[in-house]
């Protein structure tokens, strides 16, 4: 049996903080791990950013829901779904990313849960368990799935090299270089080829 794995943001959806960050005007919310690597930091600068702009969960929502997943996603994981028991494994939050899963047929998503007043402001953040991508491959395999996983950045890279095969989709240059083991491709057509390629049946387009 084969499971594909794919990460979320960046490969199906936009980055949801930056998207937010450019519909709201606030500049401050673009941080990223690459601004600021310690990602408890990270995630309580962002709390506190929303209850300055008393920013609860609802308004929240109300802007995600406005975002649309990137062109040719919803086709992907349709095709891919026909084909693969399909989990996506993502870093984000379950209440954010609810009206873009929506956009996508609700496929099975593993990620991390906020903590809501009953103001709706956030007031905490609670991660599902450390180094999740990997942690979930390594129990997919054993269960005796086999796995192909694809993702764009560096938080997916323990999930591509524990999977039997790995994808870069859409990734930078920079993780591209880092982790050449991996192929790297742009398109959905040619991700969907990767898969085909990566799989032990004869899978066809
Ligand atoms: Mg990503």
């Amino acid at each position: 049996m084969e499971l594909a794995c794919l990460d979320l943001e960046g490969v199906l959806i936009p980055e949801i903080w930056i998207d937010f960050a450019e519909r709201t005007g606030i500049d401050e919310l673009r941080a990223t791990t690459r601004d600021i690597p310690d990602y408890d930091e990270l995630m309580q600068q962002r709390l506190r950013i929303l209850r300055e702009n008393n920013l609860g969960l609802p308004d929240i929502q109300a802007v995600i829901d406005q975002m649309a997943p990137i062109p040719g996603a919803r086709e992907f994981i349709d095709w891919l779904r026909e084909r693969f028991q399909v989990i996506i494994l993502s870093d984000t939050y379950y209440e954010f990313a609810q009206p873009l899963m929506r956009q996508l047929g609700f496929p099975t998503l593993f990620c991390h849960k906020l903590e809501v007043g009953d103001d709706g402001m956030i007031t905490d953040y609670h991660l599902r368990q450390k180094d999740p991508k990997r942690q979930s491959v390594k129990a997919f395999h054993s269960l005796n799935y086999r796995v192909i996983a694809a993702g764009d950045s560096y938080n997916d890279t323990t999930m591509l090299s524990e999977a039997d095969a790995g994808i870069l989709f859409k990734a930078p240059d920079n993780v591209i270089a880092e982790f050449p083991q991996f192929p790297a491709v742009h398109e959905y057509a040619e991700l969907k080829e990767e898969f085909l390629k990566a799989s032990q049946r004869a899978l066809s387009l």
